[in-house]
C-alpha cells in the first residue's frame, strides 16, 4: 500500500478515536517527538519508563532528543530486561505512586506491549496522559483503551485511556527482536477468526456487529497481512485495531475465541523452557485451532449434535469444570457470575441452536469468505516465523485441543465455541481436531 493511502486510512481512523491525538508510523518518526512534546505538553517534565532491552533499543536515544530540545526529562524507571516482565497489575501502582510524585509530569512509555500496559494504567491512576513509543510491532494493545494485566493471578483488562500520542517508528521497530514481529504478526492474523466470531455473534443477536469497528479492523485487513515481514503494515494493522477498542469501548473487534484460548494459557502461567511464551504465539495457535473448528464444521455441518441439557444441569456442570480448571484463582467468584449470566435465559440456548440449524448453509458461506483456510493460515504463520504446532509452545496436542472446553467458559462474549456448545457438537470437534492429522 502506498504511503498516501496509509496516512489517509490513519487520518480517517483517528476521527474515531477519544484518546489517541497523534499516531505517527514511519521511518525516522521519532524526530518528530519533542515539536510534539512542546505542542501538546509545554514546560511539564517527561516521565520515561523502560525495561534495560527497550532502554537501550530507543530509550537512549529518545532522550538525548528530549534533552538536545530543552524538555526536562526526570530520571527514567527502568524494570530489569531478564527475566520477560510479566504485565502485573503491581506494576502499574508502583508507577502511579511514582508518576503522582511529579507534579504535572507526563509519563513516557519506552517499550512494548507490557511496558505500554502498565505506563497506561499507571499513568490513568494517576491522572495523567502519556505517550508511547513503540519499540517492536508485537501488539494491537498500543491503542486501545485498557491494560491487559495479571491481577492476582487472573487475566483482566483495566479500562484506562490509551497513550495520547503513539509514536511507531519503523526503523527502531525493524530492529526488534524477530520473534516480537512474528507475535505482532500473529496477533494481526487472529482478527480474521475474531470476524468469524463476530458474525456468528450478529447473526445470533448476541453481539451486533457494528461498522465503525468492523471497518477499522476487517476493511484493508488482507493487505496489512499481506507480507509476514512487512513491519510497517503490520504494526499500522494493528493500531487501527486498538483505534477499533477505543471506538467500540471493548475488545470484541479484535478478540475471539482465539484469545480465549490464550487468556486460558496464561492463567495456567504456560511456559516454554522456562520462559512465558508471548501473547501473540500463543494467540497464533489459538488461530489455528480455531480456524480448524470452523474447518470441521465447515466440511461435517452443524446437526447431530448431542441433546441439550436442561439450563440447571448445564450450569451445574460448566461450574463444576470451571472450578476444576480454575478454582486455585482468587477471583474465581467472578469467574462464577460470568458463568451465571451466560446462562441467565434458561430458553436461549435452544434459541440459538434452532436458529443455527436452520440457517447454516449461508452463515456457513458467510464465514467461508471471512476465513483462510487452515493451510493459508500455517503457511502465513511459518512465513512470519510463527510457531504453527502446540507442541513447539510446549502444548501436547490433545492438551491444546482440550483447551476448547475451558474457555467457554471464561468470558460472556459469544464465540464459535459457544455455538459448538450449543450445538452439542464440542466433544465430537474436540475428537475430530484431536485425531486429524491435517491439524498441528
Ligand atoms: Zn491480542
Amino acid at each position: 500500500m502506498n504511503l498516501g493511502k496509509k496516512q489517509e486510512i490513519l487520518d480517517n481512523a483517528l476521527r474515531y478515536a477519544t484518546s489517541t491525538k497523534i499516531f505517527l508510523s514511519d521511518s525516522g518518526a521519532i524526530q518528530a517527538l519533542p515539536q510534539i512534546i512542546i505542542r501538546l505538553f509545554p514546560a511539564m517534565p517527561i516521565l520515561p519508563v523502560a525495561d534495560e532491552n527497550t532502554w537501550a533499543a530507543v530509550g537512549k536515544e529518545t532522550l538525548k532528543l528530549l534533552v538536545k530540545s530543552g524538555i526536562s526529562v526526570k530520571s527514567p524507571y527502568i524494570f530489569p530486561g531478564k527475566p520477560t516482565l510479566e504485565a502485573d497489575y503491581t506494576y502499574a501502582i508502583e508507577l502511579s505512586e511514582l508518576f503522582r510524585k511529579t507534579p504535572k509530569g507526563i509519563p513516557l512509555a519506552l517499550g512494548s506491549g507490557t511496558i505500554n500496559d502498565v505506563v497506561k494504567l499507571g499513568a490513568h491512576l494517576a491522572q495523567r496522559p502519556y505517550i508511547c513509543v513503540a519499540t517492536a510491532c508485537s501488539v494491537d494493545g498500543y491503542a486501545s483503551d485498557g491494560a491487559a494485566l495479571l491481577t492476582e493471578g487472573f487475566k483482566m483488562t483495566h479500562p484506562c485511556p490509551a497513550p495520547a500520542v503513539i509514536i511507531g517508528d519503523s526503523d527502531v521497530m525493524a530492529r526488534a527482536p524477530a520473534l516480537l514481529t512474528a507475535s505482532g504478526y500473529a496477533d494481526l492474523l487472529a482478527k480474521v477468526p475474531a470476524g468469524a466470531d463476530w458474525i456468528l455473534a450478529d447473526f445470533l443477536k448476541e453481539d451486533p456487529i457494528r461498522s465503525v469497528s468492523w471497518h477499522l479492523v476487517q476493511q484493508h485487513l488482507h493487505a496489512w497481512l499481506a507480507d509476514p515481514k512487512d513491519t510497517d503494515a503490520i504494526f499500522t494493522g494493528l493500531t487501527l485495531c486498538g483505534l477499533a477498542m477505543q471506538y467500540q469501548k471493548d475488545s470484541r473487534p479484535v478478540s475471539g475465541a482465539e484469545h480465549l484460548l490464550s487468556h486460558v494459557w496464561e492463567m495456567e502461567h504456560h511456559e516454554h523452557q522456562s520462559a512465558p511464551v508471548l501473547h501473540g504465539i500463543k494467540v497464533g495457535i489459538g488461530t489455528l485451532l480455531i480456524t480448524a473448528v470452523f474447518t470441521v464444521l465447515m466440511e461435517q455441518g452443524v446437526a447431530g449434535g448431542a441433546l441439550l441439557e436442561s439450563n440447571n444441569t448445564v450450569i451445574h456442570n460448566k461450574l463444576a469444570l470451571l472450578d476444576a480448571s480454575f478454582g486455585h484463582l482468587a477471583n474465581i467468584e467472578q469467574m462464577h457470575s460470568t458463568l451465571h449470566s451466560k446462562y441467565k435465559d434458561p430458553r436461549r440456548q435452544e434459541m440459538r441452536r434452532k436458529k443455527l440449524l436452520a440457517n447454516w448453509p449461508e452463515l456457513a458461506d458467510q464465514i467461508r469468505s471471512q476465513l483462510y483456510s487452515y493451510e493459508e493460515v500455517a503457511t502465513l504463520l511459518t512465513k512470519a516465523g510463527c510457531p504453527v504446532r502446540s507442541q513447539d509452545i510446549g502444548l501436547d496436542k490433545n492438551k491444546a485441543v482440550a483447551t476448547l472446553r475451558k474457555a467457554q467458559l471464561i468470558r460472556n462474549r459469544y464465540t464459535v465455541l459457544d455455538a459448538l456448545d450449543d450445538l452439542g457438537l464440542m466433544e465430537n470437534v474436540i475428537q475430530i481436531i484431536s485425531s486429524d492429522t491435517r491439524f498441528f
